[in-house]
């Protein structure tokens, strides 16, 4: 008896906002998400990355519920979706691809139906609303019809929708597209604001957007998670080698015959990638290179970035 606020204690906290497993969606026998297994924990903001096509749009609407798992399961906060959906989707909110907004209503009374659907009571809908507005720069566009508003804005009264019953995760899919350079800006910011207080997915084929938002990035292609790592921990594990610049030109052959280059490879005359031995030191091939008079000038790790992961794990022939 006596154990039990113990056991509560410690399974509340740790619990993930996502966690879903094996998860399988077939359309006509074609497997658009195949066998799909991930968690997002909370004050993550986590990127989908993948191609058109890859299975985004369809993971966030199993996610969300919106669309049925051929196979797998998923828990929101803890909650399965699949036997008690109701329940699940209460801390969720969602921005389908095309916002599903009413171009008719005025932006306050959109929100107030969408207040009224997530079931806000009477007496703090428009605390809810206003609240809401401001999070989403809409303070000024309570009275306009939705219909006439430019495409950004738009978007923020999708995200607002999304967010008015303060749930604690919000799955966006591809939040931006379509916009331009300020209005992404915006929604980005308005992004990173969530992530104060909500974990966040979005989808993106966009690079640039996981480095500007995300802590972590999960690759997506043809169905398949191919990649998932923090953005903090990708620069760390993702380091290739040495790249040199020397003053004068070299014969590479001079370079291979250092003691710990287990490999090196022109790039021009003046620069070359080196594969250093494991117990190698960098700084000792730094001391060659100068005892040698070669003119160092560089000497530094390569990274292999988001974009040459991308590429490397999305073409065509890294399908199994
Ligand atoms: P993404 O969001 O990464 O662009 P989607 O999840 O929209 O990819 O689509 C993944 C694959 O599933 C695509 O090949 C798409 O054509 C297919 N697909 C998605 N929805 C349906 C559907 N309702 N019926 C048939 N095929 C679908």
């Amino acid at each position: 008896m006596q154990a039990k606020p113990i056991l509560l204690y410690l399974s509340g906290p740790m619990e993930p906002l996502i966690k879903s497993e094996g998860l399988y969606r077939y359309f006509a026998g074609f497997c658009a998400v195949c066998d799909l297994s991930f968690e997002l924990q909370r004050g993550e903001v986590l990127g989908f990355l993948g191609p058109n096509g890859a299975g985004k749009s369809t993971t966030m609407r199993i996610l969300c519920g919106a669309l049925a798992a051929s196979r797998g399961r998923v828990w929101l906060n803890g909650i399965d979706l699949q036997e008690r959906p109701v329940e699940a989707k209460t801390d969720l909110g969602y921005l389908p691809e095309n916002p599903p907004v009413y171009r008719d209503l005025t932006v306050d009374e959109y929100l107030d139906f969408c207040a009224r659907l997530r079931r806000i009571p009477k007496a703090r809908r428009t605390a809810a609303r206003q609240q809401t507005k401001q999070r989403c720069g809409l303070e000024g566009a309570g009275r306009r019809l939705i219909g006439n508003l430019s495409k950004g804005y738009q978007q923020r009264v999708g995200i607002a929708q999304a967010i008015i019953h303060e749930p604690k995760l919000v799955i966006l899919d591809e939040p931006t597209s379509g916009l331009d350079p300020n209005q992404i800006r915006e929604i980005r910011s308005l992004i990173r604001e969530l992530a104060q207080t909500q974990g966040v997915i979005l989808s993106t084929h966009i690079l640039p957007e996981v480095q500007a938002v995300c802590d972590r990035v999960q690759i997506l292609h043809a169905g398949r998670l191919v990649f998932s790592e923090r953005l903090e921990d990708l620069r760390r594990h993702h380091q290739h080698g040495l790249l040199l610049t020397t003053a004068q030109q070299l014969n590479v052959a001079l370079l291979r015959d250092l003691p710990g280059v287990i490999c090196a490879e022109p790039l021009t005359e003046h620069r070359f990638r080196l594969q250093l031995d494991r117990h190698a030191d960098p700084g000792a091939i730094a001391d060659q290179v100068v005892a040698n008079g070669w003119g160092l000038q560089q000497l530094c790790p390569e990274q292999e970035g988001l974009e040459q992961i991308f590429t490397r794990l999305t073409t065509r022939e890294s399908i199994q």
